[in-house]
């Protein structure tokens, strides 16, 4: 899938997107995987929405810091990266694979996946946990596409994952179910019901919310407002006015800057069209859903594209530099740092508190 970098590339990194950056990078949406950890290819299965997103069947962190290498070549470039949260994967293969990732590569945080759909015992989490180095849950997404009927936060979030997730003080990265995404009332309520159950918890929703495009954005913003445990990161979010919307509505110190490599790895943007999200793509990448190959144009890595709606709306908002660089990095460590040790992690009520 690579496009190998150019002159121009390197040109246009050091002009436009260099000086945006801190010395490091904390890049807060990742993935590692390998199609050996699954039980099938989701675009081969005639499933609806299987081919919503076509990506690598083989992602493995080295990939990963490759790609990292390509868009951020001169920085220092950290993690938090987690596994392939469909119903293809076998989950204690995936797990596995995403743990020794992070064993093998210094500066990754991997997260677990979890959700009530994927059965598993509250035993079996904290061994995943306490054995794998996790941060916290990546929640499952228990279908194809983005056919989401009408699941609720409820049934991504469960019962076990909520006791642990405050017991233990995890992350859980949320990617917000629904059609309406977090513009819709239903899935704002779910939130703010999550944050409350779990003061210990830090939430981090994945894509803004799912919030692409500024009228998503609009909507969404205000029911986050007054939650101290909730932020958003900014995988695949490339139009600088919904970074803006959110800026101007809480703040610089909510926003973790993520990639979703790899997928932000495709040279394009991803673009609003009407009322949703079209990926612009050059030609070379499997066809998908939203995706649109074409031509004739120059495209950096839609990474880049990140960054830069970053920074256009740092500039519009006002925030400073400092403020800016907490986006690309210190916001996310400190997150990280807040959670206790993996391996130190309480046990919970009644249960001695490991050495
Ligand atoms: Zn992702």
């Amino acid at each position: 899938m690579a496009i190998p970098t150019t002159d121009a590339d390197h040109t246009y990194y050091e002009q436009e997107i260099a000086p945006v950056l801190p010395p490091a990078v904390l890049d807060f949406h990742t993935h590692v995987w390998s199609a050996d950890a699954w039980q099938e290819r989701p675009w081969d299965t005639q499933q609806p929405g299987g081919r919503y997103m076509v990506t690598p069947e083989h992602y493995p962190a080295e990939q990963l810091l490759h790609d990292a290498r390509a868009c951020f070549p001169d920085r220092d470039y950290q993690a938090v990266c987690f596994g392939y949260p469909t119903p293809a994967a076998d989950w204690a293969r995936d797990t596995t694979c995403v743990a020794l990732a992070a064993r093998r590569h210094q500066g990754l945080f991997p997260l677990l996946l979890a959700g009530p759909a994927l059965g598993l015992t509250r035993a079996r989490y904290e061994q995943a946990l306490d054995s794998g180095g996790f941060r916290g849950f990546k929640v499952f997404l228990n279908w194809y596409g983005d056919d989401y009927g009408d699941i609720g936060v409820e049934e991504m979030v469960g019962p076990t994952e909520r006791a642990l997730a405050n017991e233990r003080g995890l992350i859980v990265m949320l990617h917000v179910p629904g059609r309406g995404r977090l513009a819709a009332p239903d899935v704002q309520a779910g939130v703010r019901r999550l944050a409350a159950e779990c003061p210990q918890a830090r939430i981090v929703l994945a894509h803004c919310g799912r919030c692409y495009l500024p009228g998503q954005m609009q909507a969404a913003i205000g029911s986050l407002r007054g939650l101290a445990n909730v932020w958003m990161d900014t995988s695949m979010v490339m139009d600088p006015v919904v970074l803006q919307i959110a800026l101007n509505e809480i703040g610089p110190g909510r926003l973790l800057f993520g990639t979703d490599f790899p997928v932000a790895a495709m040279r394009g943007r991803r673009v609003r069209v009407r009322d949703h999200w079209v990926d612009v793509v050059l030609p070379g990448y499997p066809p998908s859903a939203y995706r649109v190959a074409g031509e004739g144009y120059r495209a950096g890595f839609m990474a880049w594209e990140i960054v830069l709606a970053i920074r256009w709306a740092a500039e519009l908002t006002g925030i400073s530099e400092p403020e800016r660089d907490g986006i690309f990095h210190d916001n996310g460590m400190a997150l990280l740092e807040s959670g206790r040790a993996p391996h130190s992690a309480d046990r919970g009520a009644g249960n001695p508190r490991r050495p």
